[in-house]
């Protein structure tokens, strides 16, 4: 058996390797580095893969939350609610353009915003939600659009973990999670879904208007060279990493779905063993497990287990250890409210290995060793 990893980008390599080295390979002979023709080619590509939303590229996913925030025309001081339990970028950013973050719990199955506590939220400096489809799974989100529309807000899905991952409305109609909302950003950091060799990010935007501004705003707020109408800021994806996002872009169907396939498998081995409770399907989204994340019950301590693991070469990840309301650099913004669900989590999530190479194999080896931890007890 092959070294066990969160992610094998390695392997995932070695089977496209021809392609992709062919692909870095064309942009280095044509040295158009920057903003070349394959920028725009994959571009094109994603956008008729999400069915037909403007694609703008930038240099990673942050970016492309700072920038989607910044297009929207938000104004120092406008709240911007999110959930509490995301990574760091999300609420960073809108600290960082002197927007107020305002948290919001999650739902303790799905891990994504709970809707039935945004309203409470609303105050009439809410401006926009962003909400992050965590994981792999989407936010609930016909019910985040509703509340848009009622309080006139603007919404932005933080789409870093679910590309590809589809949101069925309840008249049936199916959209791709980043689709659904004013502006949908994404990362191409390497072990995301859809990763690339370095960093990367896009934004999806519905609007003309906004997705030009999207994009002026990622090259110095100028369409024109040297003519700046807005202030931007120095954010591009560059064109060997597009040139590797297209080859990889075909293969963002079949990666799905052995994500889905080994989340299956863990499924089957782990749904009966005391003490862990398994991922939670949302019934109006796919789950396309950037993070195979299971809830460990009060009898399992979660730092013996992860050392366990390791013992026997099995790498685990805890996303995230400290919510964001108790995160340092961010006491400015806790208000001395408690969020219940993400506190928990927060100390009983485990994330296990999960990418396109995982066999069936590896994961018997790691659910065992699971089993084995807690029968030891
Ligand atoms: C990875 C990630 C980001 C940031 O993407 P980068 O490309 O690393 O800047 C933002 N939000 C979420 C939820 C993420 O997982």
């Amino acid at each position: 058996m092959n070294k066990i990893q969160m992610v094998d980008l390695k392997g995932q390599y070695e089977k496209i390797k021809n392609e992709i080295n062919a692909a870095i390979q064309d942009v280095i002979d044509h040295t158009a580095f920057i903003n070349g023709p394959k920028v725009n080619e994959f571009s094109d590509n994603l956008s008729k893969y999400l069915g037909g939303i403007h694609v703008v590229p930038c240099a990673n996913g942050t970016d492309a939350l700072q920038i989607a925030l910044m297009a929207l025309g938000l104004e120092p001081g406008d709240e911007v609610i999110l959930p509490v339990h995301t990574y760091v970028a999300t609420a960073e950013v809108i600290a960082l353009l002197r927007l107020e973050p305002v948290f919001v719990d999650v739902h303790p199955e799905y891990f994504t915003i709970d809707v039935n506590q945004i309203v409470n939220k609303i105050s009439p400096k809410t401006k926009a939600i962003v909400p992050v489809h965590l994981y792999g799974q989407c936010a609930d989100m016909e019910q985040i659009m509703d509340i848009a529309s009622k309080y006139n807000l603007f919404v932005i899905e933080d789409t870093a973990q679910a590309i590809g991952a589809e949101y069925t409305f309840s008249n049936g109609k199916k959209a791709f999670a980043g689709t659904i909302g004013h502006i949908g950003t994404t990362s191409f950091f390497p072990s995301k879904n859809l990763g690339c060799f370095g960093d990367g990010g896009a934004m999806f935007v519905q609007d003309d208007e906004i997705a030009k501004k999207c994009m002026m705003i990622a090259n110095h707020g100028q369409s024109v060279k040297y003519h700046h109408d807005i202030i931007g800021c120095n954010s591009r994806l560059d064109a060997i990493q597009a040139a590797i996002l297209d080859v990889k872009l075909k293969y963002l169907d079949s990666y799905c779905k052995a994500r889905q396939n080994a989340a299956i498998i863990y499924d089957e081995l782990l749904k009966n063993v005391p003490g862990i409770s398994i991922p939670k399907i949302f019934n109006k989204s796919t789950h396309v497990y950037h993070q195979y994340t299971v809830i460990l019950g009060e009898s399992i301590e979660r730092s013996k287990l992860q050392a366990y693991l390791i013992e026997k070469g099995i790498p685990t990840m805890i996303y995230y250890p400290v919510p964001l309301h108790k995160q340092k650099g961010y006491q400015y913004y806790n208000k001395g409210e408690s969020f219940t669900v993400t506190e928990m989590l927060s100390k009983t999530v485990l994330s296990l290995p999960i990418h396109t190479e995982l066999t069936r194999n590896e994961q018997e080896y790691i659910a065992n060793a699971i089993i084995e931890f807690i029968k030891l007890k």
